[in-house]
């Protein structure tokens, strides 16, 4: 799965999830994420985030992210 990190936070940009075919992210007030049980793992949002803020969970900087991706993912609204 693919899943959202610091980068996003303030980020403007929402071209993730214009190409996200399952329409896995969920917005909060600062940020987005993913959520990882939905995320089919296509890796074509990757390249169309700005601040690079959007990493594969194998990604050691990933790691603290994976359950704040989970856990807000099921109570923000999806996009
Ligand atoms: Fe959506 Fe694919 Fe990105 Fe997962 S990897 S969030 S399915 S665009």
């Amino acid at each position: 799965t693919y899943i959202v990190t610091e980068a996003c936070i303030k980020c403007k940009y929402t071209d993730c999830v214009e190409v996200c075919p399952v329409d896995c992210f969920y917005e909060g007030d600062n940020m987005l994420v993913i959520h990882p049980d939905e995320c089919i793992d296509c890796g074509v949002c990757e390249p169309e985030c700005p601040p690079e803020a959007i990493l594969p969970d194998t990604d050691p900087q990933a790691d603290q992210w994976l359950s704040l991706n989970r856990d807000f993912s099921e109570t923000w609204p999806n996009i």
